[in-house]
């Protein structure tokens, strides 16, 4: 066994980690996750960090489940791998699809698998693109998805994401487009909900008039921006988006990669936000991230179109439909189904989490608090009044998160805004708790501002 400072120098000489400002964290040096259990994670410093992120929003049932454990061990004695190639599948993904399709929106009855939320989005892509070649309308192409949306990091997914930052580095491809998201806390103004709803939505009708409706693929929205810093749509948003959708017959896509898997009082936000979409994004919960595995559900409808009309689809991964992460998944799904997490969220924890976040609101610094589900964020101001947000943006809150890490509380920032995205096993002590930390976190972050 290495002693610790062995590890963070290994790290710091030939690790270059995802998503990382490699120079400053070789300064800072990196924090060793050893061993995690039940909601906590431990470091090798001996720090025991509540995890109000359920890891990187995939942590769905919580650390230390041997159901799980016990599924990939068995799963890997029996048959650790075999490809779904050579017309060969596997008891694992042949179980899992058919759960799937019960779980899922009545018309999403089929499921192509892969290994990440971004394989899953660049399988969509190439299917959409292939969906409109055999309709006879090979030109459209181009796929609207929103500013802050995040579809991964793959160049096809970044490129269909939002991410101005991540579109400067070499993911901006051709055929994607951007509307602004319904971002109450930034644009809604002196609109009404219902206002704002309207006119966000309205955004994606004016985008398709400008490209062209014969050149327009699909639209893509996560149900809730995740990565975007928690964006909870207003009511009635997309029901206007699917009327649009439906008016210029373009393709709707729902990427539930942090929404699914009950985050949302049921099993996706689709059955929650009463959406319909054609092909939906499936990964983190799938698993609970306890093996790496993506899913696309495809609609009846498309599913018709390449399976009568299409031919082989020359697309798939070497580990598409791995068996372990099948097992794995199967028993993850089981266990939510064993333990009401589902219900637990919706009728427990969702709702008292709504209610106690908004402790945080007469703090000087936060301008706005929101949940849906298990997803919160609490938006960091300079000033209540207007509100005015910090410039340069982004500063106090990662200054705030870190002060959350080090008293014990693993929350994520999102420009100046503070995420939770907690396991569903969360019980209302754990949220008590997390808001506790977090408002000394902020105590601690004012009282540095005002020196
Ligand atoms: C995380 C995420 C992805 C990408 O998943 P990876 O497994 O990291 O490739 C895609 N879409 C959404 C909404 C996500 O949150």
């Amino acid at each position: 066994m290495q002693n610790k400072t062995d590890l963070q120098y290994f790290e710091e000489q030939h690790h270059l980690p995802p998503f990382s400002d490699f120079k400053s964290l070789k300064k800072e040096g990196t924090r060793i996750i050893t061993h995690a259990d039940g909601h906590i994670i431990y470091d090798s410093d001996g720090n025991a960090i509540l995890d109000a992120m359920a890891g990187l929003w995939c942590v769905n049932v919580g650390y230390g489940r041997d159901e799980l454990v016990n599924a990939a061990s068995q799963q890997m004695q029996k048959l650790p791998y075999y490809n779904n190639f050579f017309k060969t599948s596997n008891e694992p993904v042949a179980r899992l699809s058919a759960k799937l399709a019960s779980i899922a929106p009545d018309h999403l009855n089929h499921v192509i698998y892969a290994n990440s939320g971004s394989e899953a989005n660049d399988t969509i892509i190439r299917l959409v693109r292939h969906y409109w070649g055999l309709r006879g309308q090979p030109s459209r192409r181009v796929i609207i998805g929103r500013e802050y949306g995040y579809h991964g990091s793959t160049i096809m997914a970044a490129s269909m994401g939002g991410m101005r930052a991540m579109h400067e580095q070499s993911a901006n491809e051709a055929d994607f487009e951007h509307i602004r998201p319904p971002y109450s806390f930034l644009y809604q103004g002196n609109q009404t909900e219902i206002q704002f709803a309207e006119s966000s939505a309205r955004l994606l009708k004016e985008k398709i008039q400008e490209i062209g409706v014969d050149k327009v693929a699909a639209f893509v929205a996560e149900p809730i921006q995740g990565a975007g810093g928690v964006i909870i749509p207003p009511e009635g948003y997309f029901e206007h988006i699917q009327k649009i959708c439906a008016e210029f017959g373009i393709l709707f896509i729902a990427d539930e990669v942090i929404t699914g898997f009950g985050r949302t009082g049921n099993w996706f936000a689709s059955q929650t936000m009463n959406l319909e979409p054609d092909l939906v994004t499936l990964a983190k919960g799938l698993t609970s991230g306890y093996m790496p595995m993506s899913a696309v559900l495809v609609s009846d409808e498309i599913a018709s179109h390449l399976i009568d009309e299409g031919g082989e689809f020359f697309h798939g991964f070497t580990y598409s439909g791995h068996p372990v992460s099948a097992a794995v998944a199967l028993a993850n799904l089981e266990l939510i189904e064993k333990e009401g997490l589902i219900e637990h969220v919706r009728d427990v924890t969702a709702p008292y989490l709504a209610k106690v976040i908004k402790q945080l609101d007469s703090h000087s610094l936060v301008g706005e608090t929101r949940s849906f589900g298990l997803l919160a964020c609490v938006e960091l101001v300079k000033n209540k009044s207007g509100p005015v947000l910090f410039d340069p943006v982004g500063e106090v809150g990662m200054k705030c998160r870190d002060h959350a890490i080090n008293s014990g509380l693993m929350v994520r920032a999102v420009r100046d805004g503070m995420i939770l995205s907690p396991p569903l096993s969360f019980e209302k002590q754990d949220i008590d708790m997390t808001i506790e930390k977090l408002q000394q976190a902020l105590d601690i972050t004012y009282s540095e501002l005002m020196k």
